[in-house]
């Protein structure tokens, strides 16, 4: 109700109103398969998809749907982000549980000692600092990668491009005898430029960010060790015992369209995802850019242009985020000024960094979006 009425034409936005930038709830792409994506419908009927089994149970990974991984390879050959070869993918209740999978697998099998302790380089994404509310013997947080004393017993997350700040991150601590997984929710081409694909032992995926169905909540492993693999399979079996074979299917076939938009253009009537996706990522980037200007309070990170494989031209990074840093000294704490003005963001405290740094979402709806650019700009 809320979102519609601040979307209307002349609307003017009540200064009581609560607009939310916490979450990376991707909404954003909305439009784009309200619009081009009915070849997405899926239909499963009452008696598909009863099994537990999506394969041969003696599968390694036995909740795998065929179609699923046929066109997650599909999109990764055709987006050249990834290098597939040989590796075992492993779906999971989005990339979420596959970080908590991720952990237990590399800790159980090859840490000497436990806990194992995890490690990322702040500004981290916030979730990886919450995993010690599961209170797994096995690994705990041990803070930001950078600053971290201990010796070989860890597992550094690599979170590239980097949520909350979108720079694209290598591996702080050079140690080669810790394990290291590598966070890829972001690289695809409508938020950085493409630079070849990715080949490191773990890379996590998820629905959520590259195609914005969060809700379907279908991430995927790619994971070269098959004894990893297997563990984290017996990680999943044990948390959930496997994985919606539903879900898998409906990812399937939004994968299948953003792949078909590529391959078969004109032919299918769907648009090309990844190009519209920048666009509108641009869009929100310039006007953002221009409202903190107007604000002058905050400043934004910039990035250098780079060539994109997919694009095959120079362009500009877009991520789901903005970091903003205070430059004002009038502001000790950011969250006190975006509380003030009723917006509610993350303090930069969540992600290892100091309160002059806020993370807000870009990813929302127009509605909270247009509305947070016009609070911005009338109190600028
Ligand atoms: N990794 C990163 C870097 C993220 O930003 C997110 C979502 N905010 C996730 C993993 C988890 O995504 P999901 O569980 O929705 O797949």
């Amino acid at each position: 109700m809320q979102e519609k009425a601040l979307n209307s034409p002349g609307f003017e936005i009540d200064p009581d109103l609560v607009i939310t930038l916490t979450h990376g709830d991707p909404i954003m792409f909305e439009p784009f398969w309200k619009e081009e994506g009915h070849n997405a419908t899926v239909t499963i009927s009452g008696w598909e998809k009863m099994s537990y089994y999506a394969c041969d149970p003696d599968d390694i990974c036995w909740f795998l749907e065929p179609d699923f991984a046929n066109e997650v390879l599909r999109l990764h050959r055709i987006v050249n982000n990834a290098a597939t070869n040989g590796c075992h993918i492993i779906p999971g209740a989005g990339s979420t549980q596959l970080i908590h999978a991720t952990l237990h697998a590399l800790a159980s099998i090859e840490a000497r000692r436990h806990p194992v302790n995890v490690v990322s380089a702040a500004p981290y994404y916030s979730m990886y600092s919450d995993i010690n509310s599961l209170k797994s013997a096995l690994y705990h947080w041990a803070g930001d990668a950078a600053t971290f004393k201990g010796d070989d017993n860890f597992i550094e997350i690599v979170c590239s491009p980097n949520n909350p700040d979108g720079m694209i991150r290598h591996a702080v601590l050079s140690n080669n005898a810790g394990r290291r997984v590598h966070d890829m929710a972001y690289y695809w081409p409508h938020y950085t430029p493409m630079r070849g694909p990715a080949d490191h032992d773990i890379m996590l995926f998820t629905m959520s960010k590259a195609t914005g169905h969060a809700g379907t909540r279908i991430g995927w492993a790619l994971v070269k060790d098959t004894d990893v693999a297997r563990e984290m399979v017996n990680y999943i079996t044990l948390n959930t015992n496997g994985v919606s074979r539903d879900s898998q299917v409906r990812a399937a076939r939004i994968l299948k369209v953003i792949s078909d938009g590529y391959e078969f253009p004109n032919s299918n009537g769907a648009g090309q995802f990844f190009h519209i996706g920048r666009h509108l990522l641009a869009d929100r980037w310039r006007r953002l850019r221009q409202a903190m200007e107007v604000l002058g309070k905050f400043s934004l990170p910039r990035f250098s242009t780079e060539f994109c494989e997919f694009f095959k031209e120079h362009a500009q990074t877009y991520p789901g985020f903005a970091w903003l840093r205070s430059e004002d000294e009038s502001i000790n704490d950011c969250g006190d000024f975006f509380k003030s003005i009723n917006v509610q963001i993350r303090n930069g405290r969540l992600f290892g960094a100091g309160p002059n740094y806020v993370r807000i979402s870009l990813m929302g709806s127009d509605a909270y979006f247009d509305g947070f650019i016009k609070r911005i700009t009338s109190v600028g």
